[in-house]
């Protein structure tokens, strides 16, 4: 699914995946279904912090019931901390043995960026559907061999991208869709945090695939294609360090970047691990509309002000972690297509690669040709 089609789901529509599948005999309204069961590849911050604790509380479809990590003790502990079945225990070298675990339906892949396409394909050909931290991959060749073993295991694959659930995130769309304030012309996004320890793998390459870009300014792309519901045609862009010592060749510190869409719409954004960056805003005909912060797990608060009135968008808190999990589980007890497939993922790394080249020509780099 593609930014535009995003704007169709915003109505909860779905295609079903399989033209040829049966239609699914029972909705989640008619009566209770069975909880799918998630594993957990990498038991790091966001997995301790944000999923497992959504899992254990907030999901409604799905529960933890697997654990795949290279340190035993750890996931000794959480399987008795979240009731996990100590056979259910995996580490990376005998991940594959999964494929005969009937209790485990979806495996979440929360590695450094250049071990998710690895278990992203491993998962698939032990038969389990995907859910995949963003970004997607490091190349999108990876995205490719990606897609490819989900579609020949059968299985779906989603990328986390839980700002595609977060209801204020989601008013930025409708509004841009409905054109409430008239067309909107320009977008500006910027995403950013300070970065911290420098001996961490988000510094490192290899690991990372680049720098602030691929981890936190994927945001500001991400709300730059939904706001305008088109694809780029062109990018240019500017990378700086202020630091070489710890931002080494190939980790971006800062990146500004302009894509151009086909309707004259213009994107300005920002991704920075210098500093803390937070805003979504898209300026329309007859006024503007943003959200800010725009991207933290809780608090995030939107507005739209036109003609000199300002107005709060008001959505209750939702957890990012439940709704996406929840959203992937009954696309897969419904055989329905997610609204974020690989495919969407797939997108980013391109534009992402022709960011990283802009930046380093000095050029504008065209993205006309798919
Ligand atoms: P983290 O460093 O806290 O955890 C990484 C995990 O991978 C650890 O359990 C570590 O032991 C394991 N690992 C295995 N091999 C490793 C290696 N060679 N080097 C380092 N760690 C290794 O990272 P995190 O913050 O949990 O991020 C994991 C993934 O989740 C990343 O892809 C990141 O982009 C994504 N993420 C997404 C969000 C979001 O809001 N969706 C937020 C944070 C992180």
């Amino acid at each position: 699914m593609g930014a535009a089609a995003w704007a169709a789901s915003l109505g909860g529509e779905r295609t079903a995946q399989a033209q040829s599948a049966p239609a699914p005999a029972s909705t989640s309204a008619d009566k209770p279904r069975k909880k799918l069961g998630y594993a957990l590849v990498g038991l790091g911050s966001l997995s301790q912090n944000q999923i497992a604790p959504a899992l254990a509380e907030k999901t409604k479809h799905c529960k933890l019931t697997g654990l795949v990590s290279g340190h035993p003790d750890k996931a000794k502990e959480w399987a008795k901390k979240y009731g996990v079945p100590e056979k259910n225990i995996y580490d990376y070298q005998n991940f594959d043995q999964i494929k005969n675990n009937p209790d485990i339906d979806v495996v979440y892949v929360v590695l450094p960026n250049s071990m998710h396409a690895e278990f992203t394909i491993r998962a698939a050909k032990a038969g389990k559907h995907v859910l995949c931290e963003k970004p997607m991959a490091i190349s999108v060749k990876e995205c490719d061999a990606m897609i490819a073993a989900c579609r020949q295991a059968g299985r779906k694959l989603a990328i986390a991208y839980r700002l595609h659930f977060e209801p204020n995130n989601r008013e930025l769309v409708r509004l841009a869709r409905e054109k409430t304030l008239g067309s909107v012309k320009v977008i500006e996004a910027a995403a950013g945090f300070p970065i911290g320890d420098p001996k961490q793998w988000r510094l490192d390459k290899a690991l990372a695939g680049g720098g602030s870009l691929m981890d936190i300014g994927i945001y500001a792309l991400q709300a730059a294609r939904y706001i305008s519901g088109e694809e780029p045609i062109s990018v240019n862009a500017v990378s700086t360090t202020t630091d070489p010592v710890k931002f080494k060749p190939g980790v971006d510190e800062s990146v500004s970047f302009t894509l151009k869409f086909p309707s004259g719409v213009i994107a300005t954004c920002a991704s920075s691990y210098a500093t803390g960056l937070n805003r979504f805003r898209a300026g329309a005909e007859r006024g503007w509309f943003e959200v800010q912060p725009a991207l933290n797990y809780t608090g995030i608060k939107g507005r739209m002000s036109s003609q000199g009135t300002m107005q709060d968008f008001n959505f209750p808190a939702i957890d990012h972690f439940a709704a996406e999990m929840d959203d992937f589980a009954d696309c897969i007890l419904r055989d329905v297509q997610t609204r974020v497939p690989g495919e969407e993922g797939r997108r980013d790394l391109r534009i992402m690669t022709a960011i990283y080249e802009a930046a380093a020509s000095g050029r504008s780099v065209s993205l006309a040709k798919a």
